[in-house]
């Protein structure tokens, strides 16, 4: 059998990784297309690589994890499909005969601001894009640097350029992390960046990149051109389907997959953040763009490729900050009744509906986040923990109790 997997972000090499384990070199033979000039890596993991100079986290399988898995690794990009003779095309103009296919081309930056392409603009999407702008950083060409975008992406990328030195504005059409966090949760954000030097302008629409061909200004609402030395566009990202025109799989914001990863052509799977899966809780179909969901839906593709039957439980919902200072983490999808413990830096949040966690949003102090995730999906009725729920020390408490009562 010869499976052909588009892509070798955290998702296509996680569907590779678990295929090796199930299914030895001489079964299976194993095409990863892949155009990046490093290693598959971890994009997580870009910023403190650039930061501390570490490449383990970075490249966390190793870089000959391709080699090692005996996949044949073809240096181009996927320039379109045809499931009718299970064919692909690359860029280098060769044509790949498969048996199953995998589509696990992630995503790239999102940005429906006028002038984003213009030279100076840069993205933290992909460790090419992220290299050239900490290059320019660390070359001392530049002193103040202004993001466009308060989502996670770019309050990672504020803070890193910050400790690089420079001046950084981050500019949001809303608060701070508005996907993720509501407004009160954000506040806790936002002091802790102007905490680390880095400016925060709060609900301010970014009209427009100007300049010739090179970026001069960002246009805000109001007419106000703000100037900066360079310019980062954090504006979310969107699944790379470029070449899946004229496929006639089914699509919408990304593909569209049942429950078990496959797509709407036979043998024909995907995974991670090209995919549009199954919320766990809400039982809704959207793109899902975090790491642990791409590999999980990594591994239970590779386990249908050899014809087992996993069960997908389906995809989360999770954010968290990993260098603000402050630990901030957020996940579900928050409804129903919000109890709240404020105490000084600490904030935490649950909200609650029929007695089940739909969510939570801890700050400053983020004990007991993996019971309430737990809890959450297992579905399990919390009203008996009372005003215990949003302690701190809950966690250690709770797990002997749902032990004892036997959830999840
Ligand atoms: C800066 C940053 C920080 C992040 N931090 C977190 C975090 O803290 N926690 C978290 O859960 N998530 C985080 N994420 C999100 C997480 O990285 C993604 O959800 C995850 O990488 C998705 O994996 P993927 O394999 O689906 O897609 P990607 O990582 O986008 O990989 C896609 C792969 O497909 C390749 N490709 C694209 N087009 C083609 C084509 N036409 N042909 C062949 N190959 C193609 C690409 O080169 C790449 O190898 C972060 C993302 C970024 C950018």
């Amino acid at each position: 059998m010869r499976v052909v997997i588009l892509g070798a972000g955290p998702a296509g090499l996680s569907v590779a990784e678990r295929l090796r384990e199930l299914a030895p070199v001489g079964d299976v033979d194993l095409d990863v297309v892949y155009d990046e000039p490093f290693p598959p890596y971890s994009p997580p993991a870009m910023a403190d690589h650039f930061l501390t100079g570490r490449d383990a986290p970075l490249y966390w399988k190793g870089t000959d994890v391709l080699e090692r898995l005996g996949a044949t690794h073809h240096r181009a990009a996927c320039r379109s499909v045809d499931p009718a003779a299970r064919r692909v095309e690359l860029t280098s103009g060769a044509t790949l005969d498969y048996n199953r296919l995998v589509i696990a081309t992630g995503s790239r930056l999102h940005a429906e601001v006028p002038g984003v392409e213009l030279a100076g603009v840069h993205d933290f999407k992909s460790l090419r894009t992220a290299t050239a702008l900490v290059d320019r950083a660390r070359r001392g060409e530049v002193t103040s640097a202004l993001i466009v975008g308060a989502g996670f992406i770019g309050v990672e990328v504020a803070l890193l350029l910050a400790d690089l030195g420079l001046q950084v504005t981050i500019i949001s059409r809303r608060w701070v992390m508005p996907r993720g966090v509501d407004p009160e949760t954000g506040e806790v954000v936002r002091a802790a960046l102007q905490g680390r030097g880095v400016a925060v302008l709060m609900y301010q629409p970014a009209e427009a990149f100007e300049g010739d061909t090179e970026v001069e200004a960002l246009r805000i609402a109001g007419g106000e051109r703000l100037r900066a030395d360079v310019y980062v566009a954090a504006t979310g990202v969107k699944p790379n389907l470029e070449c899946l025109a004229g496929s006639g799989l089914a699509m919408d914001w990304g593909v569209t997959v049942d429950d078990d990863l496959r797509t709407s052509e036979v043998d024909v799977y995907a995974a991670g953040d090209v995919a549009e899966t199954r919320d766990l809780l809400t039982g809704e179909r959207y793109v899902h763009a975090i790491f642990p969901n791409a590999v999980a839906q990594g591994r239970i593709v590779a386990e249908r490729l050899v014809g087992l039957d996993p069960v997908y439980a389906g995809a989360e919902s999770m954010n968290s900050l990993k260098h603000l200072g402050v630990p901030v983490v957020a996940a579900g999808v928050p409804s129903g009744e919000e109890l709240c413990l404020r105490d000084g830096p600490v904030l935490r949040k649950l909200f609650v509906d029929d007695g089940r966690i739909t969510g939570f949003q801890l700050a400053g102090d983020i004990r007991g986040a993996g019971v309430y995730r737990r809890l959450m999906l297992t579905h399990a009725d919390v009203r008996g923990y009372g005003p215990h729920l949003l302690e701190p020390t809950f966690g250690a408490g709770a797990i002997a109790m749902q032990a004892m009562a036997g959830v999840g």
